[in-house]
């Protein structure tokens, strides 16, 4: 039984997917894979909790855990949800059925499994877990910044080990910084509009939905004869930006250096905050051919200001296993709540 006594699990609610895995108490995962079933979040909360409920049994199930083996759970969701795990009032992307407006995700499966649960938004969640898995036993006394770049650009700080939340949970939100403009735009080009209301932030270039609503459209009024100009819908374009990155395109060059240009002056923001060890990139941009990859992370370094003294200690790198890193992280906030200590992961 001892083994088993302090497993602790990881949900990762997203979109159309939950994905769980079981951490224990020696920092060790026990599945290596993704082990998903559907989120159903569209369906409302009722049927989503649910579903949550479901990603629980079948990850006991898979790894042989028995119910009374575990500690706890952590669960993570895409944002803007607050620190305590309460659905954004204003909506969100994922959560668009307006039930879900202020709907107290973290308690609803606390109260639906009966084991109390953890609550991280899905970019600390995944930022916790990049900076267990550099540092493994170190993690404790390291800090690091995080950026993910996905529909939107989503940021993690982690100062000791642990997430800064912030008193609402909106700690970390990098991607609404903003940036200066000078050497950024090209001859023309608009300041870019954010969701989020604000103009020229660093999620209104670093993300999908920046590509599809700034970006691109620019782009294509320079290189009118792009093949991406005779696409189906722009939104379709967008997302065969990075292949035509990826195999050396100039304009979808163009649009990744500006992307990279932005995180790189959100990092210089963080180098004279938090200052940390590690910055961490992460998103399909860095999952990609390494010519690209690399030529993308060294374009953020060159676009980060850092002192001498930073700049002989930095690290940047890429989140790795950026699927399982949701349910992973939000395993390791859920292991240093739950037992009052931290948890060093295996490495
Ligand atoms: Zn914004």
């Amino acid at each position: 039984m001892d083994q088993w006594e302090q497993v602790v699990v990881g949900l990762d609610n997203g979109g159309t997917a939950n994905n769980a895995t079981v951490l224990d108490s020696d920092g060790r995962f026990l599945v290596e894979k993704m082990v998903e079933t559907p989120s159903r979040v569209r369906e409302g909360p009722a049927v989503a909790v649910q579903a949550l409920a479901e990603s629980f049994e079948q990850i006991l199930q898979v790894t042989g855990t028995p119910r009374e083996a575990v500690l706890g759970i952590g669960l993570d969701t895409p944002g803007p949800a607050s620190a305590a795990g309460v659905i954004s009032f204003r909506g969100a992307v994922n959560f668009s059925d307006p039930e879900w407006r202020g709907f107290d995700i973290r308690s609803a499966v606390e109260t639906r499994i009966g084991l109390p649960v953890v609550y991280n938004n899905d970019a600390n969640a995944a930022s916790l877990y990049a900076h267990h898995a550099h540092f493994g036993a170190d993690a404790p006394h390291r800090s690091s910044v995080s950026l993910i770049v996905g529909t939107g650009l989503g940021g993690g700080v982690v100062e000791a080990g642990q997430v800064v939340r912030g008193a609402a949970g909106m700690a970390g939100e990098l991607g609404h910084i903003r940036i200066p403009m000078e050497g950024l735009l090209a001859e023309g080009q608009p300041v870019p509009a954010c969701n989020c209301g604000l103009s020229g932030d660093g999620e209104s270039f670093a993300s999908l939905s920046g590509i599809i609503g700034n970006l691109l459209p620019y782009w294509l009024t320079r290189y009118p004869d792009h093949e991406l100009a005779r696409a189906e819908s722009i939104r379709q374009a967008a997302k065969l930006v990075r292949g035509f990155g990826e195999a050396g395109d100039p304009m979808a060059r163009e649009i990744f250096r500006q992307q990279a240009i932005a995180i790189g002056r959100l990092f210089t923001v963080a180098a004279n905050f938090t200052d940390p060890d590690i910055y961490f990139v992460g998103g399909g941009v860095v999952e990609a051919a390494p010519e690209f990859r690399d030529w993308f992370l060294d374009t953020v370094r060159e676009n980060t200001d850092l002192r001498t003294e930073q700049a002989s200690v930095e690290t940047f790198a890429i989140v790795p296993d950026l699927d399982m890193a949701g349910a992973r992280g939000a395993a390791i906030a859920a292991s240093d709540a739950l037992r009052g200590g931290r948890l060093s992961m295996a490495t």
